[in-house]
């Protein structure tokens, strides 16, 4: 970990960036057009910078990394800055008639001084989409990459300051402490992806000084297929946001719900996929990406032994390399069902109905995303009817989140508040109501002393 911050720095690092954003340099609309147009110079001059940091830290496979990471966040980029005028204005409320001479707007004022922390799975995406919302809301900021995908933060740390304004924008190198550090520090609003126990540690923080959070947590999203599927479909898109980034995905499909009449045909389509994925080696394909580090890879390795193996299961520890796996013979008590797997093995867990996974899903805490493979609409249905998550994708997996126009985040034990594209202004902004009166006319009528004939009146006008 290379660190450019001393300790002192670091203890004083909200109050450094609260004088900066006291002087109002960051509200007008000119400075923050230029911060992002700033972050998109960075993406696509530093682009190979970014790609060898994501191969270092993830093996990730270059067009995968561009995608998921790079392209993606251009994406949010040109969207906040094609409508962020638009976001900006001060919105014209109607005032009734007994405010008259009077009228209302809602202005959208940045918040201060905003602390966004980062995880390491899309340790590029994830640092930056909040870091745009953030700045597009006129904010200071300070970002804390996942010290985890090292090359990725050293990356970050090293090229960040030298396309936006340093003064308003300050990376934060570290792990534990200097994380822990800064939650101690009063913040106008905090901003943590990752997991649900730290995430309990940053609201308990948070709560110190009544600041609000949003919490981008994980958990188990399950994947549900009805005998109505287009299984072919179905095989192809759950092997591809399985197995993309190796599993490691907060909305990767964690474990699927199988009606029991379809399970052979799908394992088929499945075996098939990761066949025409990644070749009949799959070690031996640049489109696979690699654990994160011995830890995790000793973790998901002794979740293989919950079921039995129907696909994949090999393992290398010197490459950090786990096979595309799916187990069978899986129930709720199974091993590999009690945490987050976030890693490459695909558990089915056999079902009679829909109806039977729905329950199922209910006896859970609320994912973070459910998936739904069904061409019969009443199922589709239900499945939205009935059962609660972060977000829903019918017949796919992971895209909802790349729509930029669909709010994303968890529910319940999967987090709370939703950014991208509008919902990130919306987060980091202060719907700040203002009325303006009127002098003229200023009747006698709601001032004392209270008369019968002025209560009639008010009665009336009220
Ligand atoms: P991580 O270990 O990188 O931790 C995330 C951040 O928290 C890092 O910056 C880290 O330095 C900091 N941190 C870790 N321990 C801390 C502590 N004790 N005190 C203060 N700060 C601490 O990442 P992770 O938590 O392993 O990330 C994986 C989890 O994140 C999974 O559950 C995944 O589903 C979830 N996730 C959610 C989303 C989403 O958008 N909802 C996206 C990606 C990952």
């Amino acid at each position: 970990m290379t660190s450019t911050i001393s300790p002192a720095q670091l203890d004083h690092t909200a109050e450094r960036l609260r004088k900066v954003f006291n002087t109002g340099r960051t509200r007008p609309l000119a400075w923050r057009r230029e911060q992002l147009k700033g972050l998109r110079s960075m993406l696509i001059e530093r682009e190979e910078d970014f790609l060898a940091a994501l191969a270092t830290d993830l093996g990730k496979p270059r067009l995968e990394a561009w995608v998921t990471e790079i392209g993606f966040t251009i994406n949010e980029i040109n969207l906040t800055l094609k409508n962020l005028k638009r976001w900006t204005k001060p919105k014209r409320v109607s005032t009734p008639m007994f405010i008259k001479p009077g009228s209302g707007r809602v202005i959208r004022e940045p918040l201060g001084t905003v602390l966004v922390i980062a995880p390491w799975n899309y340790p590029l995406q994830l640092a930056l989409a909040p870091l745009i919302g953030a700045l597009a809301a006129g904010n200071t900021v300070a970002l804390k990459p996942s010290e985890i995908s090292s090359a990725t933060s050293n990356t970050i740390t090293r090229l960040v300051p030298q396309y936006v304004d340093a003064e308003a924008v300050s990376i934060v190198e570290g792990g534990v402490s200097e994380t822990q550090n800064l939650l101690q520090q009063k913040w106008d609003y905090i901003f943590y992806t990752g997991n649900g126990a730290v995430g309990r540690q940053v609201m308990a923080a948070a709560a110190q000084h009544l600041t609000p959070v949003t919490l981008e947590l994980g958990g188990k999203s399950p994947a549900i297929i009805d005998k109505s599927a287009n299984l072919e479909v179905a095989g192809r898109r759950l092997a591809w946001g399985k197995f993309l980034n190796s599993g490691q995905t907060c909305i990767a499909p964690d474990y699927a719900l199988v009606d029991k009449s379809v399970k052979d045909e799908l394992v088929k389509y499945i075996q098939a996929s990761i066949t025409d994925f990644y070749g009949s080696d799959p070690s031996t394909s640049p489109d696979y990406a690699r654990i994160i580090n011995d830890r995790h890879f000793g973790r998901l390795t002794a979740l293989i032994d919950s079921g039995s193996v129907l696909i994949g299961g090999q393992h290398d520890g010197s490459t950090r390399f786990i096979a595309p796996t799916v187990l069978d013979g899986i129930s709720g008590n199974s091993a590999v069902m009690q945490e987050e797997i976030f890693g490459p093995i695909l558990p089915l867990i056999t079902v009679n109905s829909s109806d039977e996974a729905i329950a199922f899903i209910n006896e859970r805490d609320k994912p973070l995303a459910l998936y739904v493979f069904a061409q019969d609409d009443k199922v589709i249905d239900r499945v939205l009817d009935q059962t609660s998550s972060g977000g829903v994708c019918v017949n796919g997996v992971i895209l909802q989140v790349a729509a930029p126009n669909l709010p994303f985040g968890g529910v319940g034990e999967s987090g709370m508040g939703n950014y991208h594209g509008r919902a990130s202004f919306d987060i980091f902004t202060h719907a700040k109501p203002v009325l303006r009166r009127g002098t003229r006319p200023d009747p006698a009528l709601a001032y004392p002393p209270y008369t019968k004939k002025k209560e009639k009146m008010i009665r009336r006008f009220s």
